[in-house]
């Protein structure tokens, strides 16, 4: 008999973040170009744990041509490429009207900077969803400090402005 034993698996998957336009060595003008972040899961059944290797590479629109990054450059655009992930994918799930899994992905983007300003958003709009006024507060608080005229901070604020009197 044969047995056919996956010691390991990976998955990779990439995200499209961003277009810029610069100069193309390859096409010798400038062109516009694709930032994509990839992540690679690797699970080892050896042990119990999983692991994700993330990479960001540049592609040129022109020659379709796809190149590293300096890695000062892609350790700054993994952090906040990661963060932007997690927050659309918040974002998705609150459209989705799944508002605890979209509280749990904002969350995580919270954990890599507790002033990321997206997360805000979706917290608060998260917990006005599931009717958590006085939680929502402190991220509405913080958000009308900043963008007293912006009309989604201020819609939040009506929401809440009953239950929570301000
Ligand atoms: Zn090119």
């Amino acid at each position: 008999m044969i047995f056919f034993v996956h010691w390991s698996s990976s998955d990779v998957q990439y995200f499209k973040m961003e277009s810029a336009d610069m100069y193309c060595d390859e096409c010798g003008s400038n062109q516009k170009h694709t930032y994509r972040m990839y992540e690679k899961k690797n699970k080892s059944y050896s042990v119990v744990t999983t692991s994700t290797d993330r990479s960001v590479t540049i592609t040129c629109h022109g020659c379709l041509s796809e190149s590293s990054i300096p890695k000062e450059q892609e350790k700054q655009l993994v952090e906040r490429y990661q963060k932007e992930i997690l927050v659309n994918q918040a974002i998705e799930l609150y459209q989705q009207g799944e508002y605890s899994k979209a509280l749990k992905k904002s969350k995580k983007a919270f954990k890599k900077d507790k002033n990321y300003v997206p997360a805000m958003m979706v917290s608060a709009q998260c917990l006005i969803a599931l009717n958590k006024h006085n939680d929502a507060k402190k991220y509405v608080v913080e958000l009308i400090k900043m963008y007293p005229d912006d009309e989604q901070v201020n819609h939040m604020r009506e929401q809440i402005a009953q239950t929570c009197g301000f």
